[in-house]
């Protein structure tokens, strides 16, 4: 399986780290090292000192397809998570400062916890899903998937263009406003629709 990340897709988001607005969806990939087996923590990385959070909804793909017209897309995937999008953001600084690839700062061991899947079709409100993070129990991310700059179908559409998406593949799609550091001893819990979906410290 593969982990696609779309990035730049909340327009607060987008201003917070001061990027330009994207006119079609950018994606970059993790490797299947960086899922975070349910109960373990988080090890903080010895080449970073700023690991940043960013609290994203995860599509999981249900049957494989390329070039997928955004009409029919919706038929490729059917269940949703939260996950974090860790960042080790200095090195993404570095990295964009010099031009280069980003999978030190994005594809590290454990840099993609994921909770269990739901049917979107069993959830309460499909078309604005609600989720966020409590970071040592407030709230430092809320955010609604109608406040998507590209709709899961625009993604999917796109992505498959490049890449064939595989059953069993998911898709971080993007962050909201609010992203921020992570601190060893840190508890991060994560909610969908405002149900508890998982949680994990930092050691
Ligand atoms: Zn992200």
């Amino acid at each position: 399986m593969k982990i696609i990340c779309i990035g730049r897709n909340y327009l607060a988001h987008v201003k917070e780290l001061d990027n330009a607005l994207p006119t079609e969806p950018m994606f970059f990939m993790k490797p299947e090292t960086a899922l975070l087996a349910p109960g373990e923590s988080f090890p903080y990385p010895d080449f970073s000192k700023e690991i940043h959070y960013e609290t994203e909804l995860v599509l999981r793909i249900c049957k494989s397809g390329k070039a997928i017209d955004e009409k029919k897309a919706s038929e490729y995937y059917d269940a949703i998570t939260v996950g974090i999008d860790f960042t080790a953001r200095d090195l993404q600084s570095q990295c964009k400062a010099k031009g280069h690839p980003w999978e030190i700062a994005k594809a590290f061991d454990y840099s993609a916890p994921i909770g269990e899947f739901k049917k979107i079709s069993e959830l309460r409100n499909p078309d604005d899903i609600a989720f966020g993070m409590k970071l040592n129990g407030e709230w430092v991310q809320q955010g609604h998937s109608r406040d998507m700059i590209f709709s899961f179908d625009k993604i999917i559409a796109h992505v498959s263009r490049f890449v064939t998406l595989k059953e069993g593949d998911i898709i971080f799609t993007g962050t909201p406003q609010g992203v921020g550091e992570v601190h060893v001893g840190d508890r991060l819990e994560l909610f969908l629709e405002n149900e508890f979906v998982f949680g994990f410290k930092v050691k």
